[in-house]
């Protein structure tokens, strides 16, 4: 599987992904296009979906135990709900080779190095690391080799990681298509509270407040669903559990967040209230402006659909 047809030595010769869902068949396919990995291996929870992994061309082994997986890899990812990285990190350390780099994908950066740190053995080389690039979608069908394309990854490494470790990974996921940020675990998980997680949360309650009313209005919601709700509702079929563990495992930051956000929607709701014009239109053009932001750093288009057209509803969930 995925040589570099150049003849020279793949970036990494084994890699073991944990969980290939999603993000692990992402960066199975990603790695394949780069040649940077002699061979890939997984672990998954369930036989249907090891076997999955291997009929997609995945990997090249697929085990229940991810204490087989990671033997002889000198790459792993941690690629499950963050919610199961302690269990994982147990599970594997033991079985780690010596001068291996360990790194996850979780959404959530202090929570994933206070869970999986006190498992790694001295020689192994651990890095926490957080694509933020995703869809709605779940499990090894869902992956597919653009995702990470133009999308950073947040490198949380400590402050006495090895250099030369670092510069590794941070290579691997630049060939993945990624551009690389360093930052500390507990501003990762600040800045993606507002960015992602508190959105998130809206989106869920959004949705379900609309179904409450949908019983008492016959289908309305449904019916007349205009662009605006019909965006929250596909933020809002993103997986279940992945963001049981996201609220967890990011509470402080996402409390303080919800704390600013509930603030500035009094400030909206009375702005309504007192029929305040001069004020919404102030806060709306704000907001427009940090849209054009967005777009003028790539990190969306500026076509009316968002750019979510059929072929593309690629994007929206990290
Ligand atoms: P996913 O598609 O649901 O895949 C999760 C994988 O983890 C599956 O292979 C699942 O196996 C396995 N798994 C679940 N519980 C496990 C356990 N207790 N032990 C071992 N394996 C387990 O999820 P995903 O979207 O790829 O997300 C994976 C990670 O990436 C999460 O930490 C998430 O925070 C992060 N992330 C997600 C996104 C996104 O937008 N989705 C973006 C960036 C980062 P089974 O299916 O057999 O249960």
């Amino acid at each position: 599987m995925a040589r570099d047809n150049s003849g020279k030595k793949p970036m990494f010769e084994r890699l073991a992904l944990i969980g290939i869902g999603l993000i692990g068949s992402s960066i199975s396919h990603a790695a394949r296009r780069a040649g940077v990995v002699g061979e890939i291996v997984c672990s998954a929870l369930t036989p249907e979906e090891c076997e999955r992994a291997q009929a997609l061309g995945l990997v090249t082994k697929a085990y229940a135990n991810p204490a087989e997986a990671v033997k002889g890899a000198d790459l792993v990812i941690l690629c499950t709900p963050v919610g199961a990285f302690k269990e994982v990190a147990e599970a594997i350390g033991p079985h780690l080779e010596n001068g291996a780099i360990v790194s996850d994908v979780g959404s959530v950066k202090a929570a994933a190095v206070r869970d999986i740190a006190p498992s790694i053995p001295e020689g192994v080389h651990f890095i926490a690391g957080h694509p933020i690039a995703g869809t709605e979608q779940s499990g090894p069908d869902a992956g597919f080799v653009t995702l990470f394309d133009g999308r950073w990854c947040v490198l949380t490494p400590a402050p006495d990681a090895d250099p030369e470790k670092l510069a590794k990974l941070e290579d691997f996921w630049r060939s993945l298509g990624c551009k690389v940020e360093l930052m500390s675990p507990e501003h990762h998980d600040m800045v993606l509270a507002i960015t992602s997680h508190v959105p998130h949360l809206i989106a869920y309650n959004i949705v379900n407040t609309a179904a409450h009313l949908e019983r008492v209005t016959d289908s309305e919601v449904i019916k007349f669903s205009a662009a605006g709700f019909r965006d929250f509702t596909r933020i809002a079929a993103s997986d279940p559990v992945m963001w049981r563990d996201v609220f967890l495992n990011n509470k402080d930051a996402v409390l303080e967040m919800l704390g600013r956000f509930s603030e500035d929607l009094i400030e909206l709701q009375r702005a309504i209230r007192f029929g305040d014009g001069e004020k919404l239109q102030r806060l709306f053009t704000d907001a427009r402006a940090i849209r054009r932001g967005i777009i003028q750093a790539g990190q969306d288009t500026a076509q009316p659909d968002f750019g979510r057209s059929a072929a593309t509803v690629r994007q929206g969930s990290d």
